[in-house]
């Protein structure tokens, strides 16, 4: 390889795969001496076709990759997330929910709110208090008004889409738009360098059609086959099983029993006797999946759970078969090795909690781009780096996920020690174990959170930790601390207030931008 760094191959056409060649090609691109760059995709192995709910961080990335949001919402059967609800985590008590919404507290960082909270409004949610979300969620309301420009917030939002959709806009626009190259080919041999200054590097990938397909930089998007950084490196995954025990899901599509039935605006989290089931509403369908650990609970158990949320949730009699998907939760020891790269499912699965997988793509995607090594020999130190950040990302996203367990108060299934073994220390992340008799004297702040671009800021911990129930000791509090805290308060509710009759109903929301789309 001449050491500038000209081609990339990407390998695999799920979302991970062409929203990195989408980035990659929009920032580094072009016609004039910018980087070619390849996705090649098996017709044999489809994308995983689940993964329906993102975080905010996706407004940005498909702004940057040249994508108007009113044709996403149009084409992908999108709808807006403003967060998610926890149905039934602390105690398993019908009608107990709890919100994690994507709008911060308000003045969260400027004052300590929890001990105002605490004495003034402790029989309210946490959430509700200090944030208008909750009142706006249950209303039913959008996060944006129709004159809001396209990815605009009036409350900050993510989305919902249909993933098999989202995949066939982002390669349309990515070969249409932005020069990508795509080939469909199944991918046989991984071709080395055998010798010089690259020795050891993938040199080319062997496909069954098209040849060897060379490059200088490969991106390993092939999912939980994890063919270059899993089979071909060798890099083991780090198995998280004995502290997120979740290991396989039932994924299934239902309509709705009526076109106009309610869009909730957020991701429904609903806990069950051995583990939980999401609900995702899409204007034109719900994708409902129950979430399970197989030495918890069998298939059968698991199948159970998902038809009696169905029945309870009011789905219509016929569901089809849900799809069982088995996955090691865990992450690989190192994602950049010599001239791979990995991103996706390839690098690594938890669980679907929190919708953190395509955010950890995304902040992949954007890192490559920002810090892309134009040269070979300053690839290495960009790997270092790259591996030391995502290793520290992907350990807290483990310590935030079992956050939602560890404080459960729910009792276990007959036979089954599923909560109580989350509840034990002995199954806690170390990190987590050291903060949590923290904050039970000070709120979660943002000296807890070592980096400037965390994945779960202290604002996150807050909600699930109290929306949890988890109550810090009350201690006193200067007049002015909470002065100012009521007047926080005061805002959330005025701003409650005010949002709630402004801003259109959800699912109203989305048949105007069908009909006439946002402002640009
Ligand atoms: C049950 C479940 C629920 C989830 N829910 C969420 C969620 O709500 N939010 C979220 O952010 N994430 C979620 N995820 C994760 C999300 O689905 C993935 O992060 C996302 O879809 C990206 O997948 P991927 O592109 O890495 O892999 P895939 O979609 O599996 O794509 C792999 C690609 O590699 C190609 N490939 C493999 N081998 C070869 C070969 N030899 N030759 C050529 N091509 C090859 C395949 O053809 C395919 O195109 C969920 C995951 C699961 C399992």
């Amino acid at each position: 390889m001449n050491d500038r760094l000209r081609e990339v191959v990407v390998l695999g056409g799920g979302s991970a795969g062409w929203l990195v060649a989408a980035l990659l090609a929009a920032v580094h691109g072009g016609p004039d001496g910018g980087l070619g760059i390849t996705l090649i995709e098996s017709s044999e192995t489809p994308p995983i076709g689940v993964g329906e709910g993102t975080w905010p961080s996706m407004r940005d990335t498909l702004r940057r990759i040249g994508l108007s949001e009113t044709e996403f919402v149009r084409r992908c059967n999108v709808s807006f997330k403003q967060g998610s609800r926890f149905d039934g985590w602390v105690q398993g008590q019908a009608g107990e929910h709890y919100y994690h919404p994507f709008s911060l507290p308000v003045g969260h960082g400027d004052i300590d709110v929890v001990p105002a909270w605490l004495a003034g409004h402790a029989d309210r949610a946490f959430a509700d208090v200090v944030s208008p979300s909750s009142q706006v969620c249950d209303a039913g309301r959008a996060p944006k008004q129709a004159q809001t420009p396209e990815f605009a917030a009036v409350a900050n939002y993510a989305y919902h889409f249909d993933a098999g959709l989202f995949g066939q806009m982002l390669r349309e626009h990515a070969i249409q738009h932005l020069g990508v190259r795509h080939v469909v080919d199944h991918v046989d041999a991984v071709l080395s360098h055998q010798d010089g200054d690259h020795c050891g590097d993938i040199a080319a990938l062997q496909t069954r059609a098209h040849g060897r397909i060379e490059a200088d930089l490969f991106i390993d998007c092939s999912g939980l086959a994890s063919q270059l950084i899993g089979r071909h490196f060798g890099v083991p995954l780090k198995s998280e099983r004995e502290v997120l025990f979740n290991d396989a899901a039932l994924a299934l599509q239902v309509p709705y029993a009526r076109p106009d039935a309610p869009l909730p605006s957020c991701t429904i989290a609903t806990a069950w006797a051995k583990g939980w089931i999401w609900d995702i509403g899409l204007p034109t369908r719900r994708g409902v999946g129950a979430v399970f650990s197989r030495a918890h609970a069998s298939e059968d158990e698991a199948q159970a759970a998902l038809q009696a949320y169905l029945d309870a949730t009011g789905a219509p009699a016929e569901r089809g078969t849900p799809r069982l998907i088995r996955f090691e939760p865990g992450y690989r020891e190192r994602f950049w090795v010599r001239n791979c790269v990995a991103i996706g499912l390839s690098c690594g699965f938890i669980e679907p909690l929190e919708a953190s997988a395509l955010a950890l793509v995304e902040l992949s995607a954007a890192r490559l781009c920002d810090e892309l090594p134009m040269t070979r020999a300053s690839m290495d130190a960009v790997a270092r780096r790259f591996n030391d950040d995502f290793s520290y990302r992907w350990a807290r996203v483990i310590d935030f996920l079992k956050l939602h367990y560890a404080l459960s108060q729910r009792q276990d299934a007959p036979g089954s020690d599923y909560w109580r073994a989350h509840r034990d220390p002995a199954t806690w992340p170390e990190r987590l174990r050291e903060l949590l008799p923290m904050w039970r004297l000070r709120q979660p702040a943002r000296h807890d959170f070592g980096r400037i671009d965390e994945v779960f800021p202290a604002a996150s911990y807050q909600y699930v930790l109290y929306g949890m129930g988890f109550r810090p000791e009350r201690l006193p509090a200067a007049t002015a601390t909470l002065q100012a805290a009521q007047a926080c308060f005061d805002e959330a509710a005025r701003q409650a207030r005010r949002l709630v009759p402004a801003l259109p109903g959800h699912r109203s929301l989305i048949d105007h931008i069908h009909q006439h789309g946002l402002s640009r």
